[in-house]
């Protein structure tokens, strides 16, 4: 059998990650899952069922029984579950919960995709450490919470700049600092610094790292 196309995209909330995987999954005819939307399901369920999300216990019921389908991505897009997001995710048995259906999804992408392209924080790390191409997304932090602002504003929210800054720094630290599965470049990644990058300048880097890897 043939063996799936996996590319593993990488790196810090707001660092262009999900526009570019999924021009990247269209480019490629490939399947594209979201990662991040499972922790923010895990988190927002946990809201919703009146838990907490920094609690195990709570957090990890919500990860077990998690029922992706009943969540609108506009439940999911908040700052709000953001935060959630990143709180469940520092819990190793929310991370083993969620493990197999990202696996899965790697192993046999839906919709008779020939692969698939997953982004997330530990893909390329602990998911899928075979992945073909691995990207790491990064920007400065100044960049990222200027992207969030601008997509809050599009969408009519309201915010504190300050607020997005302090929310973001400490998504960061969790996301860095926990000892399950932290953010940090495969030994084997490729860096795509997006700072002073259009997104189709981002794009088109990315699209010949791909190729060169996959070409081989
Ligand atoms: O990418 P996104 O901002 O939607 O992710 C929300 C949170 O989920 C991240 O801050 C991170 O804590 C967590 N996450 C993770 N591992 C992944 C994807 C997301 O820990 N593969």
């Amino acid at each position: 059998m043939i063996q799936p196309l996996v590319i593993a995209i990488d790196g810090p909330a707001a660092a262009g990650k999900g526009t570019l995987a999924r021009r990247l999954a269209a480019a490629f005819n490939l399947a594209y899952l979201d990662t991040g939307s499972l922790y923010r399901a895990t988190g927002v369920a946990t809201l919703r069922a009146g838990g907490n999300p920094a609690l195990e216990a709570d957090a990890v019921k919500s990860a077990q029984t998690l029922d992706i389908a009943s969540f609108s991505p506009s439940d999911l897009r908040t700052e709000q579950a953001g935060v959630a997001a990143s709180q469940v995710a520092f819990i190793p048995g929310v991370r083993a919960a969620l493990l197999d259906f990202q696996r899965n999804f790697a192993k046999q992408p839906p919709h008779g995709k020939s692969g698939a392209v997953l982004d997330g924080r530990d893909i390329g790390t602990v998911v899928c450490p075979d992945a073909a191409a691995k990207l790491f997304v990064t920007a400065s932090l100044e960049a990222r919470v200027q992207r969030r602002v601008k997509e809050l504003r599009d969408k009519g929210e309201t915010y504190i700049e300050a607020r997005v800054r302090a929310d973001m720094e400490a998504r960061d630290a969790r996301d860095k600092d926990r000892s399950v599965a932290p953010l940090v470049p495969a030994h084997d990644a490729w860096i795509l610094d997006t700072t002073a990058l259009s997104a189709d300048e981002a794009f088109a880097q990315a699209e010949a790292y791909i190729i060169s890897k996959v070409k081989r």
